[in-house]
Order: C-alpha cells, then structure tokens, then sequence
C-alpha cells in the first residue's frame, strides 16, 4: 500500500504549480472522453518544465506512474488511469517562438491549436491537421494521439510536423549529467 499523503507532502515541497490530491480533483480526472473512469493517485498541473521534471523523480522515487494530459479529448482512455496526472493544459499552454522564414514555432505542450492558429493567422501561417476537436486539443495530446483530421490528405498528421521535442524519461530522472 503506498502512502498518498507522502507523496503529496513531497510534490508539495518540490512543485511551484498546483499539486492536488483532494477527492474533488480526482473526481474530475477521473474521466475523459473516453467511457472509462478510473481515479487518479493525484493531480499535478506545472507551471513550467522543472515542475515536470520534479514530479517524474517524486514518482519513481515512490514507483508510482505517471500520466500526461493536454485537453482530456482522447477517446480510448489515453488519459484517465491510477497514476499521479499531470495536466499541461493550464499553465504550460504558450507559444514561444515563431519563425516565419524557416516555417517552425515552439511551443508548450498544453497549447491548444486553435489558439496557435489564431496566434500565427497573421502571419499567414496555419498549423494544418485539423483535428475536429481543435478549440480544446493541445498539441501535447496531438503528438500523443499522431492526432490527424478531414483534411490530413492535404496537411498530414501531427507527427508529420514535429521537427524537435524536449522530453523527460523517467528512467532518467534525477540522474544529472
Ligand atoms: C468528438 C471528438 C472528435 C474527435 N475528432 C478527432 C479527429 O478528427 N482527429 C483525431 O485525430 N482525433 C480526434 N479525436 C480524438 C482527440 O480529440 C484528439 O486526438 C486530440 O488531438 C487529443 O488532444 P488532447 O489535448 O485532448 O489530448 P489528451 O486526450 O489529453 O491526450 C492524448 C494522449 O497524449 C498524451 N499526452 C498529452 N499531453 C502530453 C504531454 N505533454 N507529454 C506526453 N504525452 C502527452 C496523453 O497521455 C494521451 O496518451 C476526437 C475526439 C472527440 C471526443
């Protein structure tokens, strides 16, 4: 039996976003698009990469998994599962870099398309798959799904557009060097 409150305390110390344990927010996460409801171990939703980082070491220091959400829209169960969540959708949602020229931009994963779309619209710039769900798909949860829509003949899927990610593996974390 794992101790949740330990973990909790622990993320608490060591994350600067919102780290939610309580029986409302697992509730809430326990769902997603899908049919299946299952109830999280606990919620996290970071503020930037290093409080994804510190809570990918609280939980393997704990052996408890993981599980990364953007808007919750998939429709297998992708995001719903006993695992500490992390939510991008809140504060991890920018666009931080656009260049026109070589047609690329950076962004954080919990950016919901529509909102890139209206970002770079003026520059005459389109982020194509045009996923139906895309007022509410990150990009996040596009790469994780590959997510593609009506016009993927034309524009291709997600992954036909990502040239560079920044990731952590949790087999990495807390090493250094
Ligand atoms: C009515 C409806 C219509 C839909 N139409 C389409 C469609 O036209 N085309 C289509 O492809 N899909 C469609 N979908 C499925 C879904 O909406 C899309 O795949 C969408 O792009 C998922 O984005 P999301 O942010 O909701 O991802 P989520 O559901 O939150 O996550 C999807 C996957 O990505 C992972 N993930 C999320 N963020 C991260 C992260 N930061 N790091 C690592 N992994 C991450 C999650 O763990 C999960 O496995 C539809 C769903 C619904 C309910």
């Amino acid at each position: 039996m794992k101790d949740y409150q330990a973990i909790a305390a622990e993320l608490e110390k060591r994350v600067e976003g919102e780290v939610r344990f309580d029986r409302y927010s697992r509730l809430l996460y326990s769902t997603d698009a899908s049919m299946y409801e299952i109830e999280p171990i606990g919620v996290v939703i970071p503020r930037h990469k290093g409080d994804v980082q510190a809570a990918i070491e609280v939980a393997n220091r704990f052996g408890v998994p993981i599980l990364p959400r953007g808007g919750g829209t998939a429709l297998a169960g992708q995001t719903v599962g006993h695992a500490i969540v992390l939510d991008f959708s809140k504060y991890m949602n920018r666009v931080l870099e656009v260049n026109k020229e070589e047609l690329w931009c950076r962004v954080q994963p919990g950016l919901v398309q529509d909102e890139l779309n209206a970002h770079v619209r003026s520059q005459g710039l389109l982020f194509g798959p045009d996923t139906s769900t895309s007022n509410r798909a990150t990009i996040g949860g596009m790469i994780g799904n590959n997510s593609a829509g009506a016009h993927s003949l034309t524009y291709g899927k997600t992954l036909d557009h990502v040239l560079e990610l920044t990731v952590y593996l949790s087999s990495l974390a807390g090493r250094t060097g």
